[in-house]
């Protein structure tokens, strides 16, 4: 048996779904003639209670094109130090805005309440403008953590005494919101612009979307096309998201559930020294004495792929394409593992 816990974005398309993005009309999205693109944005934009959506090629663009509408030149963005636009969008937001990061130090990914009124710097020539603070939810890094409502409402209503703009990064938002039961409405409220991934656990082959105000989409759109973003019959693409937002969420709270009991699992084990709280389809968890590497090489001798997130660090995701088969698989495998590295000790 092969199972890949790679990563959530190694879901292809189901046959369902295929189906769905052969069927789809399409246009010239450049021109906005693409009606399957339209459908997909004002579908989006609907389900958030926000005026308007932007299709783009990665949540990277996504964020990006809100940081670049949001700011200015010489201003800078408050995070979590966590956070994905820092950790991995390349440092791109000082090419493309010219921005640079104010990055704050919460708990496992979470901005905490009066962390941004600290950050906040005050207006001299000499220090940076703080204009935009961006949380994450759910924070990919910090073990797939999940901000409730209350507590993002928090934080963003500190930011805006200060008067700065608020982004979310809802790569996996609808992992959260299967959790908590909140709406993506009570989102969209929250927040000036909100992405999120329609090519994680949602199973789209490509794609993710930008949601704001008209005035906001329309500069972003101009940006995307210039940074090269424009594409042409992408409906066969936006057919994969509509099929997934139609289908695709619920479903959601099974690979939060499967996450859980590799947790559940991992935290008996001998060769765990921990296991970080797992909340939705991210499970992070330190080795005792084994390189991550190393306990990789095992796994994979076992059929078994995930990802080192650090020296002794590993990280399980799920999604799509681990079925209940395949976890009971890897719990039977773990629990194996006790015996056969206690056989052979670790090296180094
Ligand atoms: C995956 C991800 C993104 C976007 O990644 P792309 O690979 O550019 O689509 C953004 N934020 C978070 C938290 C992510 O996990």
């Amino acid at each position: 048996m092969e199972v890949n816990l790679i990563s959530d974005t190694a879901t292809r398309p189901t046959p369902a779904m295929l189906e769905a993005m052969f069927a789809a009309p399409v246009g010239d999205d450049v021109f906005r003639q693409d009606p399957t693109v339209n459908r997909l944005e004002e579908t989006a934009a609907h389900r958030f209670g926000m005026e308007a959506a932007l299709f783009c090629p990665s949540g990277t663009m996504t964020n990006q094109l809100a940081i670049k509408c949001h700011t200015q030149p010489l201003d800078e963005v408050v995070c979590e130090e966590k956070s994905h636009i820092y950790q991995y969008e390349g440092g791109v937001y000082s090419l493309l805005s010219g921005v640079s990061m104010n990055l704050l130090h919460g708990e496992r990914g979470k901005v905490l309440p009066g962390q941004v009124t600290t950050a906040v710097k005050p207006a001299y020539d000499w220090l940076p403008r703080t204009r935009l603070l961006v949380l994450e939810n759910t924070c990919n890094k910090g073990g797939g953590s999940i901000y409730t409502h209350a507590e993002a409402t928090a934080v963003v209503e500190e930011a805006r005494q200060h008067g700065l703009a608020a982004h979310l990064d809802g790569a996996r938002l609808f992992n959260a919101l299967v959790e908590t039961g909140e709406s993506p409405a009570e989102w969209g409220q929250l927040f000036d612009s909100i992405s999120i991934c329609l090519s994680k656990g949602l199973g789209a082959p490509v794609g993710s979307l930008l949601l704001g105000t008209c005035e906001l989409i329309d500069r972003a759109r101009r940006y995307r096309k210039v940074f090269g973003g424009g594409m042409r019959q992408a409906g066969y693409l936006a057919a994969a998201g509509l099929y997934a937002l139609d289908h695709h969420v619920e479903r959601l709270r099974h690979d939060n559930q499967r996450a859980r009991t590799l947790a559940a699992t991992l935290v008996e084990q001998p060769y765990v020294a921990s296991v970080e709280t797992t909340e939705s389809n991210i499970c992070i968890f330190h080795l005792r004495h084994q390189s991550a590497n190393d306990f990789l090489e095992v796994l994979k001798t076992e059929g078994i792929l995930a990802t080192p997130f650090g020296p002794r660090t590993v990280r399980f995701t799920t999604h799509l394409d681990v079925s209940e088969e395949q976890i009971a698989y890897v719990v039977e495998r773990l629990q194996a593992l006790a015996e056969r590295l206690a056989e052979a000790p670790a090296r180094g």
